[in-house]
């Protein structure tokens, strides 16, 4: 199934994204965990990309044990991060011969210890180039790429980097979804900002649920992403109360969602970060309302 056709504003697709695990019984649980997930109806989970050898082979092996022992529609996620294009091609073909349908096209991070990216020799600096090689080579991928609502870390401004959203898909994306955010303001802005633009495919809200007090701060630091001030006082406030802070971190999230929902977004996509109860919880309350 191409998730481009699954994403409907009027029956809205929730999603799921892991990592894959580093051991064989990581990954075990993590296939047991989307039996559990199963009854929620996902329309599609995806698997990220990581830096090293041994992590792509495992995202890889993950999606198609995913799509084949669950039946759960499974998307990879791939990056331009150290691979020629021939490499990319490869990775590409062995999709295609697990029979997936979806890739999400990512540049990827600088390698840690590096502050910029740099391509391999002759390999893609932006995620658009990438986008533009699959088109070209004819593979028969429905795609997705990421895209900021407030900014991606790296851009020099708001307007340059929706311009490059442009760019990244009319090379050939069918959608896109967004960087986490907490407050969706900074979503309906940029929906609106990027259908002035022209960019007309689908904009599926990135949602994570936050579990994890130095996790959140970790990360909003690393991707840019603003933690609202009543939000962040009320974590203050549970920060040494695990449980509490998830219960906070579920409300949160659950919250946004319903919003997005009434405010007729065509899916939303969970980073479980491979914490499945709370996606759960909140998925569970969503499916209550409708
Ligand atoms: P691009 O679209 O190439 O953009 C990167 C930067 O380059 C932006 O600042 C953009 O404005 C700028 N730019 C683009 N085109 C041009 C141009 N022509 N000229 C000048 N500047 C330009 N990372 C992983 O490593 N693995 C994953 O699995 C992964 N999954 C992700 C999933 C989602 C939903 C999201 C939102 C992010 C994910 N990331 C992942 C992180 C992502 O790789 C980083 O955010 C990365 O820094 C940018 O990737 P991109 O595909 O958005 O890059």
């Amino acid at each position: 199934m191409k998730i481009r056709n699954r994403l409907n504003p009027s029956n809205p697709c929730f999603s799921f994204e892991f990592f894959p695990p580093k051991t064989d019984e990581g990954t075990a649980n993590l296939l047991k965990t989307l039996e559990d997930l199963a009854p929620l109806e996902p329309g599609f989970v995806s698997v990220t990309y990581g830096a090293g050898g041994s992590t792509r082979d495992r995202t890889l092996e993950l999606v198609t044990r995913i799509k084949r022992e669950t039946g759960i529609e499974a998307m990879a996620h791939i990056t331009c991060v150290g691979h020629t294009p021939g490499e990319l091609r490869d990775v590409l073909q062995r999709l295609e011969e697990a029979k997936l349908e979806n890739v999400l096209v990512l540049r990827g991070d600088p390698p840690r210890g590096q502050t910029a990216f740099e391509p391999v020799p002759g390999g893609f600096r932006h995620a658009s180039e990438l986008v533009r090689f699959i088109r070209e080579e004819d593979f028969n991928f429905c795609l997705g790429g990421a895209c900021y609502p407030e900014g991606h870390v790296e851009t020099a401004s708001r307007d340059d980097d929706l311009r490059h959203l442009k760019e990244k898909v009319d090379a050939g994306l069918d959608f896109v979804i967004t960087q986490l955010f907490f407050d969706n303001a900074f979503y309906f802005d940029f929906v609106e900002r990027a259908r002035r633009m022209g960019i007309n495919v689908p904009i599926v809200p990135g949602i994570m649920p936050i579990t994890n007090y130095e996790q959140v701060h970790r990360f909003t630091r690393m991707c840019g992403a603003t933690v609202p001030m009543r939000l962040g006082l009320q974590l203050e406030r549970v920060k040494d109360q695990p449980e509490a802070l998830v219960q906070l971190g579920v409300a949160h999230a659950t919250v946004q969602c319903m919003e997005l929902l009434s405010r007729g977004v065509p899916g939303i996509h969970f980073y479980t970060l491979n914490k499945s109860p709370a996606t759960r919880m909140i998925v569970s309350a969503l499916r209550a309302r409708t």
